[in-house]
This record gives C-alpha cells, structure tokens and sequence, in this order.
C-alpha cells in the first residue's frame, strides 16, 4: 500500500480523479484569479479539459505586485 493524503488543500496532485472520463487523469493548473489572500487555482483534466478541482495557495506576492 502507498501512503497518500486523504486532504486535497495541500496536495499537489498531477493526477486527479474526473468524473468525466471515470479515471484519473493528468491535470492542468491554471491560475484563475489573484486575490489578496493567495491565487487560486483551476486543475483541469487534460483530456477533456472538465474541471476536477481548485485550489487557493496563500501566496499573496502576486497580489502585492498589482497593488499601486
Ligand atoms: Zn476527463
């Protein structure tokens, strides 16, 4: 048996499950929005491009940079 984290907020999956298609697949990150508390993530599945999950780092340099 492999080890693996049952909570998605931390985890840095290439692969995740889609509905879609009924298997995991190898998901595509795209940034969605800048906030000030962290971006947020879209992982999309790279066969059929459905949503298979989000995600919100606390990353807030971004953010600062489009402050004036
Ligand atoms: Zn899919």
């Amino acid at each position: 048996m492999t080890e693996r984290p049952d909570y998605f907020e931390e985890f840095e999956a290439t692969e995740l499950f889609c509905p879609k298609c009924r298997r995991a697949t190898p998901a595509r990150k795209h940034l969605l929005i800048v906030l000030p508390t962290g971006n947020k993530y879209d992982y999309r599945c790279s066969v059929c491009a459905t949503s298979v999950g989000s995600k919100t780092d606390d990353d807030t340099s971004a953010f600062s940079i489009l402050k004036p």
